[in-house]
């Protein structure tokens, strides 16, 4: 039932995979941020595949989707952190190859600063994977500068 006390924010999730069957990975992904608690589907942008960016490993498959959600962003972490580690996520090293990976890119307007969450995602800007999906769905997000910026990262949008 609809909470009062609990508005519901628009938040924009980036999905990555680049192991195993990633474009199942992110596929099922979709579906498990849709399916969380108190949490609607709003949009999901097209499959990318992208040579990995500062990291090792096989291509990644990128994706970021819409959901309007009354979770608190801390909640949507920890639901997000328990799909990740559903799927056997093991953090080896940083920037590791991972079977997925679930950042929240935005989370309404809100500017978070704490130890484990930052939003808006502080790298979001320097990632043609992250920049290219969310422009896709949501194109008020991106200016064309940003685009531009990461203009020579290549990416290939999956049909
Ligand atoms: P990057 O953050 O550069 O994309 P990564 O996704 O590989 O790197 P992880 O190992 O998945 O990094 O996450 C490290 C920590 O980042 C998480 O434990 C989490 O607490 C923290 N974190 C901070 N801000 C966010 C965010 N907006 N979304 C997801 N995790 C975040
Ligand atoms: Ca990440
Ligand atoms: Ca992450």
């Amino acid at each position: 039932m609809a909470n009062p006390e609990r508005p519901e924010v628009l938040a924009y999730v980036a999905l990555g995979a680049n192991l195993g069957d990633a474009r199942a990975s992110v596929r099922a992904a979709m579906q498990g941020v849709a399916a969380l608690p108190q949490t609607r589907n709003i949009a999901c942008s097209s499959l990318y595949r992208t040579a990995p960016f500062e990291a090792a490993g096989p291509d990644f498959i990128n994706a970021v989707v819409a959901v309007s959600t009354r979770l608190t962003a801390p909640e949507l972490l920890l639901n997000l952190q328990r799909l990740e580690n559903g799927a056997g996520r093991e953090r080896a090293y940083r920037n590791a190859p991972r079977t997925l990976d679930l950042d929240i890119l935005l989370y309404g307007d809100a500017r978070i600063t704490g130890p484990t969450l930052q939003v808006p995602h502080p790298r979001m800007g320097e990632r043609a994977f992250v920049l290219v999906p969310l422009a896709e769905i949501a194109p008020d997000k991106v200016s064309s500068a940003q685009l531009q910026a990461v203009a020579s990262q290549e990416i290939e949008r999956l049909v």
